[in-house]
């Protein structure tokens, strides 16, 4: 098995010399990212809420593979929290070049049976998609041309084949429209602004393993779940230089979840 500073050093170095700030990047599809992004050549700041030591066990990993990183709490529930941790990445790193919108949560619940209160409602939506618009909006004056920034959706946002995900399929619906409007109003800066909808992905949110987890392959053409790590390598893409012609775009990967 190789050194992890041997994988960074052997691995493409195509974001080297950028920045990447990472709502929720302790666990999950998130941490893949963070990872990800550093071993492709970026500095990085994450952020977490409620799991400060797996956010330090990312910030560690990267940093024994020879990457920079730092972790900051916030909740992306809270605008303030979220503006003052854009500002804390760029006093350290000096810009930010890519934002990843990641920070996410998962709230059940029929609505017609009203078991979904409205502080779940709420809380959806402060979470799924205001923090996107906040941290947006904080970042770009940190952020030159060729910036990017990529949001983590569903491919729940176009199908929904169970009860009880009306809430968080609508909030993940809102992010289509809202990074087609981003696209237009950072076009002109340069800046890319893209929608990544996974499938079902093996995390503590959605583990494979689960009950749950088997109704659902019964839907994919693939037939399983995807990894942290194919949600990561696609992240990378689109953070790169190759991708500087996609932006407003929803872009699913997810097995086969929505053929
Ligand atoms: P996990 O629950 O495994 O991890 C969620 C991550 O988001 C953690 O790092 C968590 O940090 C962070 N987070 C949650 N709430 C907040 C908050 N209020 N403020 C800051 N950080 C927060 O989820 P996944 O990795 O599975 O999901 C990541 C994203 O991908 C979400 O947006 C989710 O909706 C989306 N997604 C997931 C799919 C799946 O099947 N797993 C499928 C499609 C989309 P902490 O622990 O520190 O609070």
């Amino acid at each position: 098995m190789s050194h992890p500073a041997q994988t960074a050093q052997s691995a493409s170095q195509h974001l080297a010399g950028k920045v990447a700030f990472i709502q929720g990047g302790s666990r999950g599809i998130g941490a893949a990212i963070a990872r990800r992004l550093a071993r492709d050549g970026a500095d990085v700041a994450l952020t977490y809420a409620n799991s400060p030591e797996r956010a330090a066990e990312v910030v560690r990993d990267i940093e024994a593979a020879g990457g920079r990183a730092i972790s900051i709490k916030a909740d992306s529930a809270d605008a303030e929290q979220i503006k003052a941790a854009v500002q804390h990445a760029a006093d350290t790193f000096g810009k930010i070049d890519i934002l990843v919108n990641n920070a996410g949560v998962l709230l059940l619940g029929n609505v017609a049976e009203g078991e979904l209160p409205l502080a779940d409602i709420d809380r959806t939506l402060a979470v799924n998609v205001r923090s996107v618009i906040v941290a947006s909006q904080a970042v770009v004056r940190h952020m030159d041309k060729g910036g990017r920034i990529i949001s983590i959706g569903s491919t729940n946002a176009d199908r929904m084949p169970f009860q009880g995900g009306s809430i968080y399929a609508m909030s993940k619906s809102a992010l289509v429209g809202l990074t087609k409007g981003l696209a237009r109003d950072l076009g002109p800066l340069g800046i890319t602004v893209n929608n990544v909808q996974p499938g079902p992905i093996d995390t503590d949110m959605n583990p494979a393993d689960s009950a749950f987890a088997a109704d659902l392959l019964g839907l994919m053409a693939s037939g399983r779940y995807g990894q942290v790590e194919e949600v990561a390598g696609f992240v990378a893409y689109l953070a790169g230089p190759e991708a500087g012609y996609i932006t407003g775009a929803s872009l699913t990967i997810d097995g086969g979840f929505g053929a």
